[in-house]
Formats: structure tokens, sequence, C-alpha cells
């Protein structure tokens, strides 16, 4: 199964982490400004189903 080890980078898909600490990404509003715990818990569900599509092909 150690073949099978995930890489960090995602494939053919280069994502901008770095800006996720300035802007919301979900309302795109400065994460200074407003509450964005939905936006976090959103996130988390958007990441959370687009892994288990993932792992099911
Ligand atoms: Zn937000």
């Amino acid at each position: 199964m150690t073949a099978l080890r995930r890489k960090t980078t995602i494939r053919g898909r280069p994502m901008k982490p770095l800006d996720l600490n300035v802007m919301c990404d979900i309302c795109n509003k400065s994460r200074a400004h407003g509450n964005h715990d939905k936006c976090s818990k959103q996130r988390q569900a958007e990441a959370a189903e687009r892994r288990a599509r993932e792992n099911q092909s």
C-alpha cells in the first residue's frame, strides 16, 4: 500500500494556499472583517466531498 502514497502537489491543478490567509475564497471578502465560520465550514465540506469523490474512482 505504500506505493499509493499521495504527493503534496495536486495533479494538474495548482492551488494558491497563501491566498487563504488574506481573502476568503468563499465569500471573496477580507478575512480580517466579518465572520467566516460558515465559510470555513463550507470550505471543509467541499474539500471532504471532493476527497471522497476522488477516493471512489
Ligand atoms: Zn468568508
